[in-house]
């Protein structure tokens, strides 16, 4: 017989976005039940378990803003988190608010079709578990998919191979030959933490990148205290401001300054630290006027010339495109590069040709020996965590058809016209901003959303069916729920949407 669940809402993905939507639907009275394909709850922090992990997002607003006294209590002992941290926290929150009986692990969605005459979403899962819900929230994140290149020969590679975001427990690299390919965000901050440790590390670069020095230190008590009075405060504004990253957005155009003024805010903003800080809250056109994003790019760039001492280095490690993709810092990246035990690949120049039994063949012949490659190549980003499920709306539409003439679209980076009641946490077309208070106002509208789809009534007249038995081991309800009201996006206000962003 079919193993079928009837719920009020699925949720899928159980990171930030998935773990307050449960906590806001549970407080609603409805039947809520939260699938994920990993083991346990964190997301985005359970998968990325490298080494030197860490948020770019300050500690004081890389976490939720709706528990007032766990924001004051809770213990965050420098100005970032490190990804075991973050993770920590994920699991504290769910512990505190009772919620990890609602959680379903090693069950990943593999199909959800509209059914119009039930007017419920019929989602299967890789369990061979069929649920019938209301409501349908992805909270799939950005990042799950990851990208790993087919270079030629990576099946003959006698030593270790991990991608970034499957880094498996207890690996030490001590004393290894490491290679790392890729050195956008997450490859920074492998690089900085692998080559204190590792006997060799060669980072191969395709396009270098900008970075400026996180400011990551020590919170002294005093800052505690002083954020911990603020605290409510702290999140209106950051929620008012436009990246909700927690510092005065610069309105200042670069245009306005003199060259000497230029160069002092710049220098404040390379010690104090933060990417975002130094793109949006020196001047206000950094990331858009050319004159002012060349001023910041020749500012770092003669910052790596500074601190990399073998200028052929320096030179490789110079971006010479825009300051245009998303900022980057870290915490002595550039320095690495000093170290004896450190070299460099530019992959434009130098292409890798193959992967070899024993490491990595490059233009020339030269052959990288290697115990060990991390792929820091990233992830099949902003819609593959979609287009690789088979989701169909009204009229068997399929997802993938939708996104197929403009590319993956929507209203808010939430709903869809032809997708009722499916209601997307991060879904492409989003703001590009902090993510955790973005992520809460989406789940916050959403759930409000949810609560004026119940509040209109039952349209057959039997209200009191509605709720179903979700305890994970009790037969679940074979009662269907009696609403038929449905919500989702005007092909309207998708477009006028997407015409904005
Ligand atoms: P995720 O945390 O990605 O969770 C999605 C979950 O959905 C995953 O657990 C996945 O397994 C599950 N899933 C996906 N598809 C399916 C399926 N078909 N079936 C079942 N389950 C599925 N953002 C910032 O704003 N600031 C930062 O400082 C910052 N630092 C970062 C550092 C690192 C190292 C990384 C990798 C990312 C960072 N990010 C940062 C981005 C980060 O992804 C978000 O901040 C946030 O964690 C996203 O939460 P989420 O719940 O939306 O998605
Ligand atoms: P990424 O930004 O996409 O960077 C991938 C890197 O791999 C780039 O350097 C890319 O080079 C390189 N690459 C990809 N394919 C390659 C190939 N075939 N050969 C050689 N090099 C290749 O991925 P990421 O660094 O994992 O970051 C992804 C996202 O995660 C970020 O945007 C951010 O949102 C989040 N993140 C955040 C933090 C943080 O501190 N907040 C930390 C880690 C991750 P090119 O540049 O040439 O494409």
């Amino acid at each position: 017989m079919m193993d079928i669940q009837y719920l009020d809402a699925l949720v899928v993905g159980a990171g930030f976005g998935g773990i307050y939507q449960l906590k806001k639907l549970l407080d609603q009275n409805l039947a809520v039940k939260v699938i994920d394909i990993a083991d346990d709850v964190g997301g985005t922090w359970y998968w990325n378990r490298y080494p030197g992990a860490m948020s770019d997002t300050e500690s004081f607003l890389y976490r939720y803003s709706w528990d007032l006294e766990n924001l004051k209590t809770y213990l965050w002992g420098r100005h970032y988190m490190q990804g075991p941290e973050v993770l920590a926290y994920l699991q504290h929150v769910v512990k505190r608010h009772n919620l990890r009986q609602y959680f379903q692990f090693q069950t990943e969605l593999t199909k959800a079709q509209w059914n119009e005459s039930e007017s419920l979403w019929v989602v299967e899962v890789s369990t061979g578990q069929i649920f019938k819900s209301k409501y349908l929230v992805t909270a799939l994140g950005l990042l799950s998919r990851q990208n790993l290149p087919n270079i030629p020969g990576i099946k003959c590679f006698k030593g270790a191979i991990h991608h970034t975001a499957r880094w498996p427990e207890g690996l030490d690299l001590t004393g290894k030959r490491v290679g790392v390919i890729g050195n956008g965000s997450t490859g920074v901050q492998v690089i900085i933490s692998v080559a204190k440790i590792a006997k060799q590390l060669v980072s191969f670069q395709r396009t270098p990148h900008y970075s400026v020095p996180s400011g990551h230190r020590e919170v002294r008590p005093e800052y505690r205290k002083d954020v911990n009075e603020r605290y409510q405060g702290i999140w209106e504004k950051a929620k008012n401001s436009m990246l909700t990253f927690g510092f005065e957005e610069s309105t200042k155009p670069m245009s306005s300054s003199s060259e000497e003024e230029r160069e002092c805010i710049f220098e404040e903003a390379w010690q104090m630290g933060g990417s975002f800080r130094f793109m949006f809250g020196t001047f206000c056109d950094v990331s858009y006027d050319e004159a002012a994003n060349k001023a910041a790019a020749d500012f770092i760039r003669r910052k790596i010339h500074g601190i990399v001492n073998n200028p052929e280095k320096a030179r490789k490690l110079s971006p010479t495109d825009y300051y245009a993709r998303r900022p980057l810092c870290d915490s002595g990246y550039y320095e690495s590069f000093n170290r004896d035990n450190v070299d460099l690949v530019d992959l434009k120049e130098t292409r890798i040709i193959e992967i070899t039994p024993t490491g990595v063949r490059t233009r020339g012949g030269k052959v990288h020996e290697l115990d060990v490659i991390v792929f820091a190549t990233g992830f099949d980003a902003v819609d593959g965590n979609y287009t690789r499920l088979a989701i169909r709306g009204r009229d068997g539409l399929n997802l993938k058809d939708h996104w197929s003439e403009v590319g993956p679209i929507s209203y808010l980076g939430i709903s869809m016209p032809s997708f009722p009641n499916m209601f997307m946490i991060l879904g492409p077309n989003g703001p590009f901003t902090n993510l955790p208070p973005t992520i809460e106002t989406q789940v916050e509208f959403i759930s409000d959303l949810i609560e004026t789809a119940e509040n209109s009534g039952p349209l057959d007249g039997n209200a009191s069916n509605s709720h179903v038995n979700t305890d994970a081991s009790a037969q679940i309800a074979s009662t269907r729920p009696k609403y038929t009201v449905t919500i989702e996006a005007t092909p309207q206000a998708e477009e006028d949407w997407t015409d904005l962003s």
